[in-house]
């Protein structure tokens, strides 16, 4: 090969990986974040909390900690947002705590409700408020499982927290009764977060 068609080739091959490189990029972030929805809590129509909520005492998050909230599912946005605002006025109300308790809702819809968000201690498992980020799945789970919708929403919502510095990469997933003596998260969906990633036996 002469030395000027080497170089053409050469210099093809790198703007060829350069531009595979670009897309490739592109296109994670792009479907990542089409697939992630969070529907924020101006956009369910949260009250705002009593007082705010204090920051994880350990960040990235090392537990993740599934939930069921027992009573009817909701399978379509607008059922779910007035699920979220029935479950913050039971806690905020009945409960008297200052917020709704979770970090992150999912509906069977697929949609991931903002609870208390990222980094904040929630009102979900006594001892792991401080150093977890809580997923609760509208729903009761005690003899069924949720809609695949919901469970890749949850798969991505880690994802995201992971990548972003939120939850820590070697995090520990748990159901709510590893950490509290309690049904949650539901006798079916308890048996199927077993198989999750990083569903870990002991709690401690
Ligand atoms: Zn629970």
């Amino acid at each position: 090969m002469s030395q000027v068609k080497m170089y053409i080739v050469t210099t093809t091959t790198l703007i060829f990986t350069i531009y595979l490189t670009i897309v490739a990029q592109e296109t994670t972030t792009d479907s990542f974040v089409d697939d992630l929805h969070i529907i924020t809590r101006e956009e369910w129509g949260a009250r705002a909390p009593k007082s705010p909520a204090d920051n994880l005492s350990i960040k990235p998050a090392p537990y993740v900690i599934i939930h069921h909230s027992t009573g009817s599912s909701c399978n379509t946005k607008v059922a779910c947002q007035l699920k979220m605002k029935g479950i913050q006025n039971y806690h905020m109300d009945n409960k008297n705590w200052f917020d709704i308790g979770y970090n992150f809702m999912v509906g069977e819809d697929g949609n991931i409700y903002e609870g208390r968000g990222w980094g904040k201690k929630g009102a979900h498992s006594i001892p792991f408020n401080n150093k977890s980020i809580g997923i609760c799945i509208i729903g009761d789970y005690r003899s069924r499982t949720p809609h695949v919708a919901a469970v890749e929403a949850i798969s991505k919502l880690i994802a995201y927290g992971v990548d972003n510095n939120e939850i820590k990469s070697d995090y520990k997933l748990l159901g709510h009764r590893q950490t509290w003596s309690t049904n949650c998260p539901g006798d079916d969906l308890y048996a199927m977060i077993q198989s999750w990633p990083h569903w870990t036996k002991k709690a401690k």
